[in-house]
C-alpha cells in the first residue's frame, strides 16, 4: 500500500482510503507562501505530443522555404521537460484521467472526473484550492465547458458524460470565469429540470454569448460565463482552420480572463485547447496545425502578460496525452515540398463533411460527375494542383471514395465506416493523401501511451525539469503555493 503524505501548516487532516491506496491529505486552507507566484496559468494542449507542435514549426518554416524549426511560444519556455501519462486503470489514458492527473494530483481509471477509481472520494482540484485560498480562477477551453478537461477543475463524476450534472457542478464552482464552448446538455432530463445556464445565472453568473457583449466586460464583473456566439460541433469553438474570424478566439478568451481577474487576489486560469485532440482523433494534420498556432497563440497572451509581472507569474504548458501517434515522415511523402503542401487544405475534415452532407441533402449527389468532385477536392485540398499532382493510385483511391458516398447514394455501409470511420470517404481519402504528400504519418485515430512534453516558466519554473508524471504538476505548484507540503 502506497501513502502519500501531504502535511501543511493546518492542523485538520484526514485520511483518504482509495482503490490503490491511502493518502493523507490536509483539509483546512492554508496562507499562500508569500514568494509563491500570485498569478498561475496552467495550459492543457489535448492530444499535443511533440509531434503536433512540432509538426505547426515545421510548416511555418516550410511555407518560407527554410529548413528549420520556427519556434512557437511554448518552445521558447525555457524549461521543456517530459511527463509520464499513463492513468490508474490503462497504459493509455482517456482526458478525464489524464485531466483529472492534472488538476489533482491523484491517478483515476478512464472516464472519472476527479473522483478516485471505485467513485467513492471526490478528489479537490488545483483550481478549487485556488479559490479557497481567496485567488480568482478562471477556466477557458476551445471545447464544452462541459467536456471531461475543463470538468476535472470543478466537477467530480464517475463518468465523463454525465454532461448536465457536470454543468450544474460549473454553477455551483464558485470560480469567476468560463470562457469557451456551450454546453452539451443544457437541459435535464426530468421535466422541471433547471436549464445548466439559468442554474449558472441563479447563482450570480452574467453568461454572454454575443462578441459585443463579451467586450463589454469589464473588470467589477463577479462571475461570468462566456459562450462564443459561433459553435460547431459538439458546442465547440470552430477548427482554426474552418475560423471566419466571426466569433472569440482562444486567445481573446485568455486575454478577457486576465482583464477581469488580475488583481492583488491573484488569480488560476487553466486554458485548454481542446481540439487539438479532436483534429488528431480524424487524423488531420493541416487543421492539427492550426489548432496548435491558435492555442500557441493563447500562451503568447499569457507570455505578454509574464513579462509585466515576471517574479510573480507562473505559466506551465503541457498535455493530457498524445493522440494520433502522429510522426512528421511518412512512406511515400515529397520530400522537397513536404510539411508546406498542408497549406493548401482549407477547411477541417468535419467541415468537408459537412460539405458533401450538403451536396446529398440537396439532391446534387446523382448529378456531380467524379470530374466535378475533382475540381472540389483541387479546390480545397489542392490536390490536382501543379504542387500535388495526382498519381495513378491515388486516383483509384479517390474513385472508390466518391463512388462510396456520391457516386452511389444512400446509405453508408459498416464495412465503408469501418475502412474511412466516422468522416465522408471522400473527406477522409483526400486528407489521407495530402497528409502523406506533406509527410505526416499517423498510426492510430485513438490516444497513444507516449510521454508528452511539460514547459514552464516564471516563479517556480525549475520545479518542472526532469522525467515527470502528470500527478507531479499540480502537487508541485500546489506545493509551492504552500496549500500542501
Ligand atoms: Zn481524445
Amino acid at each position: 500500500m502506497k501513502v502519500r503524505t501531504y502535511l501543511s501548516r493546518a492542523a485538520s487532516i484526514v485520511l483518504l482510503l482509495t482503490g490503490t491506496g491511502a493518502s493523507l491529505y490536509c483539509t483546512a486552507s492554508v496562507q499562500a507562501d508569500p514568494s509563491a507566484p500570485r498569478y498561475v496559468f496552467y495550459f492543457i494542449g489535448d492530444g499535443m505530443g511533440l509531434a503536433q507542435a512540432s509538426a505547426a514549426e515545421v510548416y511555418l518554416s516550410a511555407i518560407k522555404g527554410t529548413i528549420d524549426f520556427e519556434k512557437l511560444n511554448l518552445s521558447r519556455l525555457p524549461v521543456q521537460s517530459i511527463m509520464t501519462t499513463f492513468s490508474q486503470s490503462n497504459f493509455i489514458t482517456c482526458s478525464s484521467a489524464s485531466g483529472t492527473a492534472l488538476a489533482t494530483g491523484h491517478k483515476t481509471s478512464n472516464g472519472t472526473v476527479s473522483m478516485d477509481s471505485e467513485h467513492k472520494t471526490d478528489y479537490k482540484s488545483i483550481a478549487t484550492r485556488a479559490l479557497e485560498n481567496k485567488m480568482k480562477v478562471g477556466i477557458i477551453t476551445s471545447v464544452s465547458l462541459d467536456h471531461a478537461t475543463p470538468a476535472v477543475f470543478y466537477a467530480h463524476e464517475y463518468r465523463r458524460s454525465a454532461y448536465y450534472e457536470i454543468g450544474l457542478s460549473l454553477a455551483n464552482s464558485g470560480f469567476h470565469f468560463f470562457g469557451g464552448g456551450g454546453f452539451l446538455r443544457n437541459e435535464g432530463e426530468k421535466a422541471g429540470d433547471i436549464r445548466v445556464v439559468d442554474a449558472a445565472a441563479r447563482k450570480g453568473y452574467r453568461v454572454v454569448n454575443t462578441v459585443r457583449d463579451f467586450q463589454a466586460l469589464k473588470p467589477g464583473v463577479d462571475k461570468v460565463v462566456a459562450i462564443n456566439p459561433v459553435l460547431t460541433g459538439g458546442e465547440s469553438l470552430p477548427y482554426a482552420i474552418d475560423d471566419k474570424g466571426d466569433g472569440i478566439s482562444l486567445a481573446q478568451f485568455t486575454s478577457k480572463a486576465i482583464e477581469l481577474l488580475y488583481g492583488r487576489q491573484g488569480f488560476f486560469i487553466m486554458v485548454e485547447g481542446g481540439k487539438i485532440d479532436w483534429a488528431c482523433h480524424a487524423n488531420d494534420a493541416a487543421a492539427v496545425v492550426k489548432e496548435v498556432l491558435a492555442f500557441d497563440e493563447a500562451i503568447g497572451v499569457a507570455m505578454e502578460f509574464y513579462k509585466k509581472h515576471p517574479d510573480e507569474t507562473l505559466i506551465v504548458v503541457m498535455a493530457d496525452h498524445e493522440t494520433g501517434g502522429m510522426s512528421l515522415g511518412m512512406d511515400g511523402m515529397d520530400e522537397k515540398r513536404a510539411y508546406g503542401l498542408l497549406q493548401y487544405q482549407k477547411c477541417s475534415i468535419s467541415a468537408f463533411t459537412g460539405k458533401i452532407t450538403d451536396y446529398k441533402e440537396k439532391g446534387l449527389d446523382s448529378l456531380l460527375t467524379f470530374e466535378d468532385i475533382l475540381d472540389t477536392v483541387q479546390y480545397y485540398y489542392g490536390l490536382g494542383n501543379a504542387d500535388l499532382p495526382l498519381n495513378e493510385v491515388e486516383m483509384i483511391y479517390l474513385n472508390e471514395a466518391y463512388n462510396q458516398t456520391l457516386g452511389h447514394p444512400g446509405e453508408i455501409t459498416a464495412g465503408v465506416q469501418n475502412m474511412y470511420g466516422e468522416d465522408d470517404p471522400l473527406a477522409v481519402t483526400c486528407t489521407r493523401i495530402l497528409n502523406r504528400k506533406a509527410g505526416i504519418g499517423w498510426t492510430t485515430s485513438n490516444h497513444t501511451a507516449l510521454p508528452v512534453p511539460v514547459r514552464a516558466i516564471g516563479n517556480g519554473q525549475e520545479m518542472f525539469m526532469g522525467y515527470l508524471d502528470n500527478t507531479n504538476i499540480p502537487i508541485k505548484v500546489m506545493q509551492k503555493m504552500g496549500w500542501i507540503r
